[in-house]
């Protein structure tokens, strides 16, 4: 066990500090050196004020022309007043700033930094940092760390912290080298004490470059060993449910609204063949946003039904529990078959999951659809053959093994719709075999997009307008819950859903929808939303995963500069799913030309496996962290597309090591298993793909 050592050992850290720190997760001196930046700002030398630097944050060296004055207005204090270089006049505003009254007085000089903005001829700047010369001439030596923050932390406070734990109280020492020599040479790693110091403090770009490098190293050692102990399993394993092949599900595909595409038979095909060879499935599958997996599980827990056999299909939200099951239902009516089917969520009442507690253990229950609570001690089934986990990225290794545990050796059936490069799969996924649906249903057609920048809005609105008059219904994606400080220029569907009420005719009903609800609300938020009754659904990406209302034409996603390229695939998935034109809205709030490129590649390709291809060109290694892919592996540094080749690399490396010596029992080898053992913890518990 390695030393623990409370945040509040560290000088300025009381009790108060702390509990800040708490919320961002950290407690301990490892933690908060584990905290790395979120980026680096980089003081550069003051320029001269003029409209062309509007809109871009940089530093005047400017002297106060009046001395400020000072209000009361509510609750806030407003400061206002000029500063000019001589030659351009700027009019400043300040709120609670108290501290400054003594400062912002007429003929004082300091460096000020911020958002220029041009209005109407006039410069403006709200509430600009101020520094003085000796100040900033520090200031512009280094690159600075940047870090997420909470509410109460500053991050001058965490930056402050961050320095004195590593050196005051010399917890730099926790990060021991435990690699052997020969790999830090084969991999070209900087020691790791460099590599946590320099991710904080770097000495410049390259620094970072190298420092994130040998993080990701450690991280990525750790995963892959991690997925190794997992997948020694015997890939050819006897299965107690042997099954046949029978007429019921070639039944349902006849009376389908649709023909399989040759993906989903193919799919469907490799599945038949796995549950009715004799040996236990672990299966992949692996198809894009509305490729259709669903019909897939859903044939899938019917053959096994009429084999007399239990299934479980697990999803990771509760709105896609209901939504599948209600579906799974549907199929079953339309086809005139009388099986028992439950749901289990935690909004199960407890009578309900009474009776479907004892429907499961007496096997009366053949199929079950639901969230994490399958997973709890209580359920326990009577042959649980077939294991399914929809979105499979969104479940922890542990979480996923703990059902398959409720059964003697069931078949695995996973389905994602991660786009991960093949070659990176037979890494990650090692056992598993893969089907890949490849091509879309015939009957839709191609979404049509574009990247717009944040004036195209009310274009944007009365389009949304024309399509909700011709029936149909859209969303809009707001990157957070509600409004929060530091993050003024991002949207929050709170505020949104109010102030878009204004701009819409009243006939048109709009709702929001967030992760922080109440189950129960949410659900029927949902409900409502794919009945047809409202007409606009400002959500925030609670909405990414598995969501299926194909009157939904238009989706609109504000801030689309804060997604990773994936993710922003994954929203748009949630339209394009009907026989209607659908159309995807990419608000680029940054008014940047290189953000502007990157989300591009989605106006060029609807297809998720190149889009993740071209998200991994285009941020090569110019992109100090990248946007990270959120929702995948819970890596605090790593990154899978950024660190495709490392991730091959040490895939190989831990290989050739553990074919001599498996337990790493050597010792040159027994500080990865060191390594790996005290920081497993960081991915069991967590979703991974
Ligand atoms: P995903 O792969 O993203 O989970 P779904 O299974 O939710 O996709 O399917 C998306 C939509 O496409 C559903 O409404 C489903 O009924 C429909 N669908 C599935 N297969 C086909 C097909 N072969 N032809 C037409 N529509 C299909
Ligand atoms: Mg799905």
């Amino acid at each position: 066990m390695k030393d623990y050592e409370d945040i509040k050992s560290i000088k300025g850290i009381g009790e108060k500090t702390a509990g800040y720190f708490n919320r961002l997760g950290v407690f301990s001196a490892e933690d908060l050196l584990s905290y790395y930046p979120r980026s680096y700002v980089q003081y550069e030398e003051p320029v001269t004020p003029d409209p062309g630097c509007c809109g871009k944050i940089c530093s005047y060296r400017l002297f106060v022309s009046e001395d400020f004055k000072w209000k009361k207005l509510r609750n806030l204090v407003i400061g206002t007043g000029t500063v000019t270089d001589g030659n351009k006049v700027i009019r400043l505003t300040f709120f609670n700033v108290p501290y400054y009254k003594g400062k912002l007085v007429k003929g004082a000089v300091y460096i000020f930094r911020g958002k220029l903005l041009n209005e109407n001829g006039r410069l403006k700047m709200e509430q600009p940092q101020l520094f003085t010369e000796e100040d900033y001439s520090v200031l512009k030596k280094g690159l600075w760390p940047v870090y997420r923050l909470t509410k109460g932390l500053s991050n001058k406070v965490v930056q402050k912290s961050v320095e004195r734990c590593m050196y005051e109280n010399g917890q730099i020492s926790l990060f021991r080298e435990y690699l052997p020599e020969d790999a830090i040479e084969r991999f070209d790693l900087c020691p790791r004490k460099e590599a946590v110091a320099g991710i904080h403090f770097p000495k410049d770009k390259e620094h970072i470059q190298r420092c994130r490098r040998r993080l990701a190293f450690d991280e990525l050692i750790t995963f892959l060993m991690m997925i190794r102990s997992f997948s020694n399993r015997k890939i050819a394993e006897k299965s107690g449910f042997s099954m046949i092949e029978t007429a019921l599900p070639h039944r349902i595909i006849e009376k389908l609204p649709f023909e399989l595409t040759d993906g989903q038979k193919n799919a469907f095909k490799d599945i038949t063949e796995d549950l009715t060879g004799g040996y236990v499935m672990n299966r992949l599958i692996q198809g894009d946003v509305g490729s259709g997996k669903t019909i897939i599980a859903f044939l899938s827990m019917m053959l096994c039904a009429d084999n007399g056999f239990q299934s479980a299909m697990m999803v990771p939200t509760e709105l896609l529990a209901v939504m599948h099951f209600k579906n799974l239902k549907i199929l079953l009516e339309d086809n005139g078959i009388d099986l028992r089917i439950a749901l289990l969520t935690g909004q199960t009442s407890a009578k309900e999951r009474k009776d479907i507690l004892s429907g499961l253990s007496d096997g009366s229950i053949k199929m079950v659809i639901g969230t994490h609570a399958l997973f709890q001690q209580k359920v326990v089934f009577k042959d649980l053959a077939l294991v399914i986990t929809d979105e499979q990225h969104r479940f922890g290794v542990r979480q996923r093994q703990s059902l398959s545990l409720k059964s003697r050796s069931p078949h695995i059936l996973a389905m994602s719709a991660t786009p991960i490069p093949r070659t990176l799969s037979i890494v990650l996924y090692r056992d598993m075999s893969l089907s890949v649906i490849k091509s879309k249903p015939s009957s839709r057609l191609e979404i049509k997009n574009c990247v717009v920048g944040t004036s195209y809005r009310n274009t944007a609105y009365k389009f949304i307008n024309d399509e909700i008059k011709k029936g149909h219904q859209a969303y809009i994606i707001c990157p957070l819950v509600e409004p929060s400080e530091g993050l003024e220029n991002v949207e929050n569907v709170t505020d949104y859903a109010e102030k878009i009420k204004d701009l819409f005719p009243k006939d048109v009903r709009i709702e929001h929808l967030h992760g922080k609800m109440k189950d129960a609300v949410k659900n029927e938020i949902m409900d409502n939303f794919s009945k047809g009754n409202i007409d606009i659904l400002v959500s925030t990406t609670v909405i990414e995963v598995g969501i299926d209302v194909p009157n939904a034409t238009v989706i609109m996603i504000e801030n689309a500069e804060r997604f990773g390229l994936a993710q922003l695939h994954q929203l748009r998935g949630r339209i394009g799913r009907g026989k209607d034109q659908s159309y995807s809205i990419f608000i680029d709030g940054s008014d940047s030309a290189k953000e502007n490129k990157r989300l591009s590649v989605l106006n060029s390709t609807n297809d998720g496996f190149r889009i993740a291809e071209e998200d991994l060109k285009i941020r090569g290694a110019g992109d100090v962290f990248g946007i990270r892919q959120s929702g995948l592996i819970p890596f605090d540094i790593a990154d899978i597309y950024e660190d495709h080749e490392l991730i091959m690399s040490i895939g190989d490396y831990l290989d050739e090591i553990l074919k001599d010596d498996p337990e790493l029992d050597n010792e040159i080898h027994s500080g990865i298993r060191e390594h790996t053992s005290e920081n497993l913890h960081k991915f069991i518990d967590f979703k991974t793909i």
